[in-house]
């Protein structure tokens, strides 16, 4: 048994990790790693790998850093199984397409740039019939449900309470007598979330691959969101000015609804109008009314009840970039939902080039802002930004909520290790900046003193 870690070691994205049984080629994650584009071009294009020699892949959640790649895997001949839960697959049935239109409009400023030094241009990593043609290798399975993937490898999905369809992979090798259980975490939830249930315990593990994003940080406590945002919102509104929040489209949006609805359920939020205007974010909102089995009991109540979680009085859900337009001319207090989280694209940049310029507006962030990416400048309060290449004075107010984060913290991290059963006698961290994943082995190894604790290297073998 044998382990190659081949990408998010040492960085959090483009998670994949290549494992071999009795002469099976199992790939864990097929993700997007996510840099500078000219380089990350290049990386997503090689694998470290022959595609076409994989047996299968097992995808734990959606997020493009775990499975944006995987149109690109099977346009370089990979033909067998992609075995994830039902939800991460209609996730990814629109995350897909939707990486791939970005692929191609980064592709062409690479060729700008490869056109300038006399390069050849080079084609997208995928199109979206590539994202079209891998969803039909796809194989799902729901929670706690068994199954052998491979000769001598037995695939688990648990719940890791992350996103929506997100699961642990647990997998049960036997190679030559020899019996041990490999747990990969993906990416683990903080608990107590307002949709998802809590990241189900794994029991009897020996081998542990697990994400360290934050490992060396605290969150605010995830209870305190509904009643920070709530503050938030009445100051801002009180200005009568419009509250923008950059927010990404699969779960932190509809994260936001419920929470919105519950709080105006309550008559705690002020009459306002509420607007989600991402066609992505639409969208992933649908596939999240077909998942009942994913909610924790609340929200499993609310649609039991016959309650849309989603939907409620002063919410509309806008597709059409007409109505995109309309919300321009509001004059009136109004909250808009709007992606990409990082405001590097998407329609979140019209509704900030029109209302970043009046004090009486706030930006809202509530997400992760890589650094330069113009959320993080804004976020940073700069006195000036440029949005689509020309400045803009910043006198908005901005706030920051960082309580919703998807991701466990340093002691939450802690507390889903303690909570593990087994041996855990090697770990391997993964899934994090390198400072993030230090801080996290060495209090585990403080913790651990049995278990050979250490941080995954990129391009590494391991022998299990
Ligand atoms: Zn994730």
């Amino acid at each position: 048994m044998k382990l190659k870690f081949c990408g998010a070691a040492g960085t959090t994205t483009g998670s994949q990790h290549l494992l071999e049984v009795n002469g099976s080629r199992i790939l864990l994650d097929c993700g997007l790693y996510q840099g500078h584009r000219a380089d990350a071009w290049e990386r997503n294009q090689d694998f470290l790998f022959d595609p076409a020699t994989l047996d299968a892949v097992v995808l734990s959640h959606a997020h493009i850093d775990h499975s944006g790649n995987l149109p690109n895997l099977v346009r370089q001949g990979f033909r067998g199984n992609i075995y994830s839960t039902f939800a991460t697959r209609d996730l990814c049935s629109i995350m897909l397409p939707d990486s791939a239109r970005i692929q191609e409009q980064d592709v062409e400023w690479i060729n700008k740039r490869r056109s300038k030094n006399g390069d050849d241009p080079v084609e997208p990593l995928y199109s979206e019939q590539d994202a079209e043609l891998c969803l039909r290798q796809f194989v799902n399975i729901g929670y706690d449900r068994a199954l052998p993937i491979a000769n001598g490898v037995r695939l688990t999905f648990i719940d890791a309470g992350h996103i929506l369809g997100s699961a642990q992979v647990i997998l049960d090798l036997e190679e030559a007598g020899n019996r041990k259980r490999l747990l990969f975490s993906g990416d683990v939830g903080r608990g107590r979330n307002e949709l998802l249930r809590d990241p189900a315990n794994a029991e009897g593990v020996d081998f542990l691959l697990m994400e360290s994003t934050y490992g060396g940080r605290e969150h605010e406590l995830p209870t305190q969101a509904n009643h920070l945002l709530e503050s938030v919102l009445e100051r801002a509104l009180k200005k009568r000015g419009k509250v923008i929040i950059p927010a990404f489209a699969v779960e932190r949006t509809q994260q936001l609804i419920y929470v919105l609805h519950t709080l105006s359920e309550a008559g705690r939020l002020p009459d306002v109008p509420i607007f989600v205007d991402s066609p992505l974010a639409v969208g992933a909102t649908e596939i999240f009314r077909l998942h009942p089995e994913c909610f924790n009991d609340e929200v499993y109540r609310f649609l039991f009840e016959k309650r849309d979680p989603f939907g409620f009085e002063n919410l509309s859900l806008i597709r059409k970039v007409s109505e995109s337009k309309s919300l321009n001319e509001l004059r009136e207090p109004a909250i808009i939902i709007s992606a990409s989280g990082m405001c590097e694209a998407g329609r979140v940049l019209h509704h900030l080039r029109n209302n970043i310029g009046d004090p009486r507006n706030t930006v809202l962030f509530v997400g992760y802002c890589a650094e330069n990416t113009l959320g993080w400048k804004i976020r940073n309060r700069w006195d000036e930004v440029n949005i689509f290449g020309e400045p803009f004075k910043l006198r908005a107010n901005v706030e920051i909520l960082d309580s919703f984060s998807g991701h466990a913290d340093r002691g939450e991290l802690l507390d889903y290790f303690d909570r593990m059963g087994g041996s855990r006698e090697k770990v391997w961290l993964v899934h994090g900046e390198p400072e993030q994943s230090k801080a996290l082995c060495e209090t585990l190894r403080e913790r651990h003193p049995g278990g050979a604790i250490e941080v995954a290297q990129w391009k590494r073998t391991v022998e299990l």
